[in-house]
This record gives C-alpha cells, sequence and structure tokens, in this order.
C-alpha cells in the first residue's frame, strides 16, 4: 500500500496566516498528519497597510511578527507543510496590480527568500515538516533551483538543526510545469547527490498538469521518475474532484499505489465542508 499523509489545505474560511489550533483540530478529525500554512509574499491592500510594505514584498521579521498569529501554545504539538509564495499576480484594491516574482537564479534575493521561511518558521516555534515552493519564470534554470534548494536546507539545517524535504510545485506558464520538465529537472537531482535526491521532490498538482497537457495528461505524468514524486495537490479547479472530470484520476492513483516512498497529498480545495470528500476521494483510489 502506498505510504500516504494527508495534509488540511488552507480553506478560504480560516483566518490566512494564522487559525492553527482551529487548522489543527481539522487535520486530526479528518486524519490528516500535517496543516498547510501559507507563507506568502506581500497578498492585498490590508497586508500592504498593517505592514507598509509594497505588494508582492518579500515580508521582513517586523511584518512576519504583524501578520502572523501568534500560537506558541499549540504550535508545539503541530506538524506542518510550509506552503511558499507561487507567484501569483495581485491586486492592491486600489487598481493597481503586480506580480511576486520568484528569482531563484539571483542570490541576494534567494537570501531573502530563505531569511523569511526561516522568520517564519522560528516565529511559529518549530521547523516545518516540508516546505513547498514554486520554480517562477524561466529565466530560472534547474541548476538555479537546484542551488537555492541546497542553500534553504543548510540555512534550515543551522539554524533547526534539521534539514527539510522541500517539495518543488509545477505551475502553468511556469519553467516546470509538465512531465518533461519535471523529469529534466529530476534528472539533474540525481545527478547532484544522493542527499538531494532523497530530500527534494516534486509535489504535483494535477489539475495544473491537466491545464498545460490536456489528452496528454496520463503520458506526461508518466514520463516523471517516480521516485521524484513525493506529493500530490489533488483538486479540480480547487473544488472537489470526481471521476467523471477529464482529469484521467484512476490511471494516475493505480500509478501512485505502486510507489513506495513517503508521500504527501494536500486536498486543495477552497471549501472547508468538501475537504472530508476529497479525501475519502483519495483514499478510496489509493486502495
Ligand atoms: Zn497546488
Amino acid at each position: 500500500m502506498a505510504n500516504i499523509s494527508y495534509v488540511y489545505p488552507n480553506v478560504s474560511s480560516l483566518q490566512q496566516r494564522g487559525g492553527f489550533d482551529e487548522r489543527w483540530e481539522l487535520a486530526q478529525e479528518h486524519g490528516c498528519t500535517y496543516i498547510e500554512v501559507p507563507a506568502d509574499f506581500i497578498k492585498n491592500k490590508t497586508e500592504v497597510s498593517r505592514t507598509g510594505l509594497d505588494l508582492c514584498a518579500v515580508p521582513d521579521q517586523a511584518a512576519i511578527k504583524t501578520l502572523y498569529e501568534n500560537h506558541a501554545r499549540c504550535i508545539k504539538d503541530v506538524r506542518y507543510i510550509l506552503h511558499t509564495e507561487p507567484s501569483l499576480r495581485r491586486t492592491d484594491g486600489y487598481g493597481i496590480s503586480a506580480q511576486a516574482l520568484l528569482k531563484w537564479y539571483d542570490p541576494e534575493w534567494r537570501e531573502r527568500f530563505v531569511r523569511m521561511v526561516l522568520e517564519v518558521s522560528e516565529f511559529l516555534g518549530k521547523p516545518a515538516a516540508r516546505i513547498e515552493i514554486h520554480p517562477g519564470d524561466r529565466r530560472n534554470h534547474n541548476q538555479d533551483l537546484i542551488d537555492s534548494v541546497i542553500f534553504l536546507q543548510d540555512a534550515y539545517e543551522s539554524a533547526f538543526g534539521t534539514r527539510p524535504d522541500v517539495l518543488l510545485e509545477n505551475r502553468t506558464g511556469q519553467c516546470i510545469q509538465d512531465g518533461n520538465t519535471i523529469k529534466n529537472l529530476a534528472d539533474e537531482v540525481a545527478k547532484e547527490s544522493d542527499d538531494l535526491q532523497a530530500s527534494f521532490g516534486c509535489v504535483l498538482d494535477v489539475q495544473q498538469l491537466y491545464t498545460v497537457t490536456k489528452e496528454r495528461c496520463f503520458a506526461s505524468f508518466d514520463e516523471i521518475p517516480p521516485g521524484f514524486l513525493k506529493g500530490f495537490h489533488i483538486h479540480r479547479k480547487h473544488g472537489a474532484p470526481s471521476l467523471d472530470d477529464p482529469i484521467p484520476w484512476e490511471k494516475i492513483f493505480a500509478k501512485i499505489r505502486t510507489f513506495d516512498q513517503e508521500m504527501i497529498i494536500n486536498p486543495e480545495i477552497h471549501h472547508k465542508n468538501r475537504v472530508g470528500e476529497v479525501i475519502g476521494f483519495c483514499r478510496g483510489l489509493v486502495g
């Protein structure tokens, strides 16, 4: 049987950057091992005015203190997956829009990003169980991602004494978006070191893969070296998936069933009252 743990998703009714007690209770209710904790850049007009930072800026330590709800009491038991900025386009509510760039190729930016991750974890009082990152645009190359992941793991290890697994999520329009680009990255990671291969992989958003590949979805999925797949985001346009979807769920899960590495599934939907249904859908297909 596949070795899968579930992540309670960042549903929209929860207090953003907070509600950790509630998230953890919901996680336990649904048999989830982890909660998702968002670590976006400055994302809306409220955050701009509360922190004085620009839209899409990387939050500094003062901003983190302002934005995150402090819950030292409960975070002790909580195991969390830190979901970092996906490079979304944001609007400030006054007609200004901006996109948070991911610049893995820029050492100065990379350092700022890593500092944010460390400061969020430090503020929450414990290290993340996994850190999810996103590829960014095509100015980013595989080696930039690899160097950045090692830099992040090294920094995290010096701060917390533990080396976290890092999972890269595929995203439509970014430099890693389909089976082929994921496979190329996996090949380069394998060449880099055994340590990196054990601790860096892909969290596959199946809906995003489908958006990019349509009827080639399964063939594209099939190109990815199985051992590189360390997690999945399961949803249908952030709603509940169904076997009637054009996404070949049954074929995909039949293959996942044969993998023996540790994997996580985040049923990444927006509505709290359907999380149980999506986890049931996955459990049914994983067997
Ligand atoms: Zn996703």
